[in-house]
């Protein structure tokens, strides 16, 4: 059942806030905020995942690449199709900003907003990364998650979500002045260009709306705001995910650290994290097959 009583707080209070007249609510406002809500996208016939082949893919893998991501910077990794990438804590709470490309085409990229449209604002065991139009497909699935157990907490947070786009100097610019370089979204830029071998305004191009591994966020109840809380993140958590197809990655170590009391800047503590690449046993995915591109024909409708 809705529970009205906090929504109509919140739209009350929002506009006196920002110093508008509140508009006179009609006869019928109750009865159309009882309006039982529907899911926007109901998921059981998207292509389900085989979780069972990757558990499966998980026994006896055995690693083939590592990547230490130093803190307030961003590094890239590669992770072909079929093989598991995993994101750990290794010295302390520390929140990461992922950005995925099809290695093989860069215009394929993480789509935040419809991975969220379709799995809800934080990812966990199950869900997936979805790429962006036109292809949008799968690009990585999360196969294990030791922060599974946080689930939402009584603010409304969660991990690991698909809301925050990333930390950028831009908006920093906007609300405290000033030049910071090593929000995320230029340490992806930095990491991206060195990859690449292009200049970064080129690389800016390509970064995009990222996974926030291990952040805990959620709405505020009063004013719908985004929020951040310290991470539950301890050395040794980690996420693993299938490389659906040949991904190149890029993390950054935010410099929020853990996300506890600010953004974009030097001053709370950060840490780096580990990127490892994991090859299945040969066998283990011998029912498995990349995901074609999205099968609408692009004519729309001309
Ligand atoms: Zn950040």
């Amino acid at each position: 059942m809705f529970t009205r009583r906090a929504p109509l707080a919140a739209r009350a209070a929002r506009p006196q806030t920002r110093g508008h007249p509140l508009p006179n609510p009609p006869d019928d406002a109750e009865a159309r905020r009882a309006i039982t809500p529907v899911i926007c996208y109901p998921v059981e016939t998207l292509p389900q995942p085989d979780m069972g082949l990757y558990s499966a893919a998980r026994k006896g893998m055995s690693k083939v690449d590592e990547v230490t991501v130093p803190p307030r910077d961003a590094a890239t990794f590669s992770a072909p199709a079929g093989h598991i990438f995993r994101i750990s804590s290794i010295e302390g709470p520390q929140v990461g900003d992922l950005n995925l490309w099809n290695a093989r085409d860069l215009s394929e990229r993480f789509y935040s907003g419809k991975t969220r449209a379709l799995h809800g604002t934080h990812l966990t065991t199950g869900d997936r990364m979805w790429s962006s139009f036109p292809a949008m497909r799968p690009m990585a699935t999360v196969i294990h998650d030791t922060l599974d157990w946080y689930g939402i907490d009584s603010f409304g947070g969660s991990v690991h979500d698909v809301i925050g786009t990333r930390c950028d100097p831009y908006t920093h610019n906007l609300l405290a002045g000033g030049q910071y370089h090593h929000c995320c979204h230029s340490n992806l830029t930095r990491a991206l260009a060195a990859h690449l071998g292009i200049a970064p305004q080129e690389a800016e191009t390509h970064v995009h709306d990222v996974l926030n591994v291990f952040m805990c966020t959620g709405f505020t109840r009063d004013t719908g705001q985004y929020f951040m809380k310290a991470s539950p993140v301890r050395p040794g958590d980690h996420i693993d995910f299938f490389a659906e197809i040949d991904i190149l990655g890029g993390l950054s170590a935010c410099p929020g650290g853990d996300c506890s009391s600010e953004h974009s800047s030097d001053t709370v503590p950060c840490h780096p994290l580990l990127v490892e690449v994991f090859k299945p046993q040969p066998d283990a995915l011998k029912n498995w097959e990349p995901l074609a591109p999205n099968g609408y024909n692009r004519t729309h409708g001309w």
